[in-house]
């Protein structure tokens, strides 16, 4: 048999042009699908009697000798759903006027043509032919042209389409009867969305051409609703329009183009659709109306935009300044342009500076270094020849937000990222300009960190985390495991500081977690951070995520609420930036929104950005402890900026109080010897110390003064003043008052009584006695801490000696004691202990070895015979 397949919800030209290959093929049936659309129906109505010979249902189908598909080319389709009753021999000839998805097998018979409407193809045929129609024949043959084209007022209309149109007027079509339909199958539904189409019509430019947006809202499927559109004027005067029809979460969208160089076809495709460039259609589903919008003027913009160059575009309004300038002579200029360009004597472009950081380095009283040291250098930079679409790429991939536009290596324009995307996609997504990384930034990878905290943290703290996270949710805030615990858990070290952050309000979610544990609560309103102790003794400091501003260089900050990422943008280094999702259903989820990870991987120190020194003078010595502690280096730009803000004394504005603190630290960290290392190569300590110098001999003091220290606190289970101990080291060659004064105004009031006592004692071993036991005197009366010092400053020989003395000290009670004096029959009395003196002072000058050779010595000596 012979079938005419005309597809799912077929239109009135699948109709029109499957009746004209019954005209063609008399022996040929169409097959009626399950669905058609409501004019097709209407049209079956309005000529049944003519029809019924020449319609078949699936029910019908036998083995197909020819298959014709009309107004479709989805042959595999067809076949798909015909296969029981097609085979080899079964002749496939198509007729349609859509363009190819993919190349047809060349045994597909093709009357494929870039018509209006495909029933325009089979009445060019019969005209051709000269097979006589009748007027009704002709009117149902016209149907199709009429709505595919919009009555002749689509662009995709051609001339075929209103020949035969005309042919089939000349052999009696009856335009009353394709008014009637058209007409009566509006109904009340679609009259309610043409409204809603009316009314919602929104312009968008593009450049020259009018581009119409417009939407409908309905609670089901409406068909044909393509088919009124040309009665929306508006809509017929736009170069192109976007219908979006949404019904229950889906949204069907219907394009139209009269433009090349707007192509629907090729957006809708964006969208899963597909069509012409001048007519096509999508269905999306998951998307708001507002979103697709958005979505479609996106594609608009880039499509439009991608090819164009840098140089359209680009400010050439740009500032240089050579880089041996002082900042104080760019104070004016600064005050103009956000950016500046830093040039070689030749011109040529080495880097750019940012307006803003230049401007606080002045208002921090930094004038007269050269503009050189601010210079941000491994950056992006375009050419003007550059396409928009290959800026874009390069952006993505940073978060500079000022890219400069060099020819020939010196600077020409400057373009920035908001504007670059402002122009592809008509909105600025949020920008990250604040944030100096002149390196790329990685994408965020997701890593689930719950085995891990599992892993590091004891089962009794993991579990508070859980519940914390948990109260959180209910209360609606997000809470964040930070800071030095997230490192040390990335670098598998222990670490039991527990700091939160609360997006929300810490004070709060503490009150609540220690009224339901019944644990005591600290708050600290002004700062809006709480301290919850658990039964167990351990603390767990909450904050409310809050960025700060400084008022001068290393004053205690200025507090705001803030997000989380704000938040870990005021901290110290990359490395302490990690932060972990505690809030219940997001629990374990790595954040990192500046490189930490990474940065831990490569072992190195990186500041956030450019006035991070000067702002807070405290992280050049936190710098170097981690450094030294860790075993990492600095970054580059950090280096630089470190030294900067040493040769600027800024460390002379830091308050006291906390370089007391972080020296305190330092100098109880096992590295202590690596970070003063660092401190002397990066001049911290001659900033903090006059007339400072690093020679042989205070580096072989020091460190023996880190092995004497760990062996008396061995042999003698006391604990050693190291910070004393190191500072004295670090100021042996200043005179007292000097020291003293400096110990004064850095608060170390117990090391100013350690220098008091060392100098005090530092003449006695002047001159050293031959007899350990006057050596004994000499020493006995001076602290253990002290001759830590005496120890690692004296010569080897010598501090042997001592150590020796002092282990012999401590075994003294064991050598012989008042009982063993009792027991050999010596009455208690005074005399006990000038015997024990004696006999200890033989031990020291080792004339007696042991108890047995002690008890011998005082038979001999105290007992008559
Ligand atoms: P440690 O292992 O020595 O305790 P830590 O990183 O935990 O190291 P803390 O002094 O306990 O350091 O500080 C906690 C967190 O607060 C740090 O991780 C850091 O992010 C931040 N922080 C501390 N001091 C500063 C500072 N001066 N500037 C910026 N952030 C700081
Ligand atoms: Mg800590």
């Amino acid at each position: 048999m012979q079938v005419i397949f005309i597809g799912d919800g077929a239109d009135l030209d699948a109709f029109s042009t499957g009746y004209g290959i019954t005209i063609l093929y008399p022996k040929a049936k169409i097959l009626i699908p399950s669905a058609v659309s409501t004019t097709v129906r209407l049209a079956y109505k309005r000529f049944e009697n003519r029809l019924k010979d020449k319609i078949i249902t699936y029910d019908d189908l036998k083995e197909i000798d020819t298959l014709f598909l009309a107004d479709t080319n989805n042959y595999k389709n067809a076949v798909r759903k015909l296969k029981k009753f097609i085979t080899e021999k079964t002749e496939i000839i198509i007729y349609d006027h859509h363009p190819l998805r993919e190349k047809l097998p060349k045994k597909i018979v093709k009357k494929i043509k870039k018509t209006g409407s495909a029933a325009t193809i089979v009445v060019d045929e019969i005209k051709k032919k000269k097979i006589e129609i009748s007027p009704e024949d002709a009117t149902i043959l016209v149907l199709g042209i009429y709505e595919d084209t919009g009555n002749f007022t689509y662009s995709s209309t051609t001339e075929k389409d209103l020949k035969a149109a005309a042919y089939l007027l000349k052999k009696g079509a009856d335009l009353d009867t394709l008014k009637s339909i058209i007409e009566e199958r509006i109904d009340q539904e679609q009259i309610y969305i043409i409204h809603q189409l009316v009314e919602n019509i929104q312009y968008f430019l593009l450049k020259d051409k009018k581009i119409i947006f417009t939407f409908a809202y309905y609670d089901r499927y409406i068909p044909d609703i393509s088919a009124f559109l040309h009665m929306i004027k508006p809509l017929q005067e736009a170069d192109a329009f976007f219908v979006l029809i949404n019904e229950r979460g889906k949204t069907s969208i219907i394009a139209r183009s009269k433009r090349k160089d707007i192509d629907v076809g090729k957006i809708m495709s964006y969208l899963g659709g597909g069509g012409h460039y001048t007519a096509a259609s999508a269905t999306v589903k998951g998307l708001t109306v507002q979103e697709i919008k958005n979505y479609i003027e996106s594609i608009l913009l880039s499509e439009a935009y991608k090819n164009k160059k840098i140089a359209e575009f680009m400010s050439t309004d740009i500032a240089t300044a050579f880089k041996n300038t002082q900042i104080k002579q760019l104070k004016e200029l600064i005050d103009k342009v956000p950016v500046l360009f830093v040039v070689d004597e030749r011109g040529k472009f080495i880097g750019i500076t940012l307006s803003r950081v230049l401007k606080e380095s002045l208002r921090h009283g930094i004038e007269n270094v050269r503009v050189e040291n601010f210079v941000i250098d491994s950056i992006i930079t375009f050419e003007p020849e550059t396409t928009l679409s290959e800026a874009e790429k390069m952006i993505t991939l940073s978060s500079q937000e000022y890219f400069p536009v060099l020819k020939n290596g010196k600077p020409v324009g400057v373009i920035n990222r908001t504007y670059i995307i402002k122009i592809l996609h008509g909105q600025v997504f949020d920008s990250e300009k604040d944030i100096f990384i002149s390196r790329e930034r990685i994408k965020p990878k997701f890593l689930n960190y719950e085995k891990k905290l599992q892993k590091y943290l004891p089962e009794h703290i993991f579990f508070h985390l859980k519940e914390i996270g948990k109260i959180s949710k209910e209360l609606g805030f997000n809470t964040y495991l930070v800071g030095g615990i997230v490192r040390d858990i990335v670098l598998g070290k222990k670490n039991l500081d527990i700091d939160l952050i609360v997006e929300g309000d810490a004070i709060r979610l503490a009150k609540e977690y220690a009224k339901k544990k019944g644990y005591p609560v600290h708050t600290f309103e002004e700062f809006m951070t709480a301290q919850i102790t658990l039964d167990t003794g351990e603390k767990i400091d909450l904050a409310t995520a809050r960025k700060e501003t400084y008022t001068h260089p290393g004053a205690y900050p200025k507090v705001e609420k803030a997000t989380i990422k704000e938040d870990l943008y005021r901290r110290d280094f990359t490395i302490n930036t990690l932060a972990v999702e505690l809030t219940e259903g997001k629990f374990g989820i790595l954040i990192d929104f500046f490189n930490g990870l990474k940065d831990i991987k490569d072992k190195m120190i990186r500041i956030l950005h450019q006035l991070s020194f000067i702002e807070d003078p405290i992280r050049i010595l936190r710098a170097l402890r981690f450094a030294g502690r860790l075993g990492f280096r600095l970054g580059k730009p950090t280096e630089k900026l470190l030294k900067l803000a040493v040769d600027e004394n800024m460390l002379d504005v830091a308050p006291t109080g906390r370089i007391n603190l972080e020296l305190n630290y330092s100098l109880n960290e096992e590295k202590v010897i690596d970070i003063l290392m660092l401190m002397n190569r990066y001049r911290v300590l001659h900033s903090l110390i006059p007339e400072f110098y690093m020679d042989d001999k205070r580096e072989e003091i020091l460190k023996r003064l880190r092995d004497t220290i760990v062996s008396f606190e061995m042999f003698f289970d006391i604990k050693i003043d190291r910070v004393s101990n190191y500072l004295l080291a670090l100021m042996y060659h200043l005179p007292f008052d000097i020291s003293y004064k400096l110990l004064r105004k850095y608060h170390f009031s117990k090391s100013i009584k350690f220098f008091e006592e060392y100098y005090e004692v530092k003449d006695i071993l002047r001159e050293i006695p031959e007899k350990d036991s006057d050596l004994y005197k000499k020493i006995k009366f001076i602290k253990k801490d002290i001759l830590v010092y005496i120890c690692a400053s004296s010569d080897i020989e010598l501090s042997e000696r001592i150590i020796k003395i002092l282990k012999k000290e401590e075994e003294r009670q064991l050598l012989i004691s008042g009982k063993d004096l009792r027991e050999l029959g010596i009455p208690p009395s005074p005399v006990y202990k000038k015997i024990l003196d004696d006999v200890f002072k033989k031990y020291l000058d080792d004339e007696i070895k042991s108890k047995k050779e002690a008890l011998e010595y005082v038979k001999s000596r105290y007992l008559q015979p």
